[in-house]
């Protein structure tokens, strides 16, 4: 079944214009047709049978028929990671979404060596997981910030893993509550890094195995034990 995220609002006999690439991939991708059913999310009202009502040119409408799945929460934990490289970046927005993430934090760190990061992209990236995987939300990407100035926003009653290479130190495990998670850059993080924070209460250093993992590694891991432990 074809899992489509639209914007509009979602309610029986509702008719919902598809972009140009939905129409795209639709017709000339999956040879859809006119009277074909896909499915469709909005990340509030839950997912709905539609059928294909026009599809032509680079365009097309979907007449909206039942609901299929309530909307339910989402509880995901939040991911803050030092921006890597494009293709990195990439994947790991990609996995972070099938991992259940609800927000993402793009940050710079001390020993961040990337350049400018295009939201757009990541967020179509994650939308296109989000069909995949099945969720009924789309993931929350946050325009990139540095560290420092993120930790002032951060939710206090959110635990936030940091993610420690060669510390020797307790294994993510089970917490309470919400959970989040920040993954340093390959250069690993810098003194002026642990300085900002080590200020911070709710910060917990974390080991991810014996191991040093390539950034993207370590956040499907961290993701993973997360999940396993059930926090966030
Ligand atoms: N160059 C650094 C390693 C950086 S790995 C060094 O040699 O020490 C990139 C990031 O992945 C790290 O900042 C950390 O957040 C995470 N990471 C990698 N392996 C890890 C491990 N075994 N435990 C915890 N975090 C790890």
């Amino acid at each position: 079944m074809i899992r489509l995220y639209v914007r509009s609002t979602l309610a029986s006999g509702a008719l919902i214009e598809a972009s140009e690439g939905q129409a795209h991939y639709l017709g000339g991708v999956m040879r859809r047709s006119v009277g074909d059913i896909v499915h469709l999310f909005n990340g509030a009202d839950g997912e709905w049978t539609c059928r294909i009502a026009t599809l032509a040119r680079g365009k097309g409408v979907f007449a909206v028929e039942a609901l299929v799945r309530p909307q339910a929460e989402e509880p995901g934990p939040w991911l803050a990671f030092a921006v890597l490289k494009r293709d990195t970046t990439d994947l790991l927005v990609q996995k972070a979404t099938e991992l259940g993430v609800a927000v993402l934090l793009p940050v710079f760190t001390e020993r961040t060596n990337a350049g400018r990061l295009s939201l757009n992209r990541l967020q179509a990236i994650a939308t296109e997981a989000a069909e995949q995987c099945e969720r009924l939300t789309v993931p929350e990407i946050r325009p990139v910030r540095q560290l420092n100035d993120i930790l002032p926003d951060w939710p206090s009653s959110r635990a936030l893993h940091v993610a420690l290479a060669r510390v020797n130190g307790q294994l993510l495990g089970p917490s309470e509550g919400p959970a989040g998670l920040l993954i340093g850059p390959e250069g690993g993080f810098g003194p002026r890094d642990h300085a900002v924070l080590d200020r911070c209460h709710f910060v917990r250093a974390v080991s991810l195995g014996p191991r040093i993992l390539r950034a993207e590694t370590a956040a499907i891991v961290g993701l993973a034990l997360l999940q396993a432990a059930r926090c966030g």
